[in-house]
């Protein structure tokens, strides 16, 4: 297995015969020029970076994807293999000097780590929980438009944990921030690390408790409760796990 990243991207290759991309052999990546990574992850065989602005002119198998997009080529074995190395490589990439005496990192022992051999601090790979929520309302869905959205997508609410938080004071919090209601019966419904850009995603189920729908208009520029038929537009990638708790909430109601 042979993962090229440049930045949020990943670098893939046609098959010769049949659709869709595939991960480039190593004989596909012998001209390529790419930093190698110090860390090495299991059943990874090649891992390093290229520049965002590389010049594949003369390689004209491969070619770098977003990585959003690129999950969709792969099963989700796969999946976490690829966000697991893509994590590692960004975390190394980040802290090649100790934030504590500016000296530069090394691997660690273990080789799981960075260490600063000159202070002896330890620096870890930064995890951010995030909660993600399906309110319903009776046979309905809260779904919303971030900002950030593209026009046509819409999805569960989500966000970061803050210092000192529980997760389901998250949940409470952020819906209420976000949309203004407040909810009840808050369940755990499953987990999945979601790299964009370093998120342990905790999902939930939750019903509607009371209030209106009052916008956060500096988040949120959207948001409706909506019965599966309704559902207005789907995240990106279907393996997320956002998509996974719309098609539970279809497969119920
Ligand atoms: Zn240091």
């Amino acid at each position: 297995m042979n993962l090229i990243f440049a930045a949020k991207s990943l670098l893939v290759t046609r098959a010769a015969t049949g659709d869709g991309w595939y991960l480039p052999d190593s004989a596909q990546l012998q001209n390529l020029s790419y930093q190698p990574s110090l860390i090495q992850v299991d059943g990874i065989n090649i891992l390093g970076s290229i520049s965002p602005d590389v010049d594949l002119s003369l390689l004209p198998e491969l070619r770098l994807v977003n990585l959003r997009q690129a999950l969709n080529f792969f099963g989700m074995e796969m999946i976490e293999k690829i966000i697991h190395a893509e994590q590692m490589l960004f975390y190394q990439e980040t802290n090649r000097y100790c934030s504590t005496c500016g000296q530069a990192t090394s691997l660690s022992t273990l080789g799981k780590w960075l260490h600063c051999g000159h202070c002896e601090h330890e620096i870890y790979p930064r995890i951010s929980p995030a909660m993600i929520v399906a309110v319903t309302h009776g046979n309905k869905l809260l779904m919303a438009q971030a900002n950030h959205f593209a026009p046509e997508m819409w999805s569960v609410l989500a966000g970061f944990c803050e210092v000192g938080e529980s997760l389901e004071q998250t949940v409470h919090r952020e819906v209420f921030e976000e949309v203004g209601i407040k909810i009840k019966n808050v369940q755990y419904w499953g987990s999945q690390y979601w790299p964009f850009p370093n998120s342990l995603m905790i999902a939930f189920t939750a019903e509607y408790e009371s209030g209106e729908i009052v916008l956060d208009t500096t988040e949120m520029r959207a948001a409706g409760f909506f019965a599966k038929n309704e559902i207005p537009g789907r995240p990106s990638t279907h393996l997320s796990i956002a998509s996974r708790l719309i098609d539970d909430f279809i497969a119920k109601h």
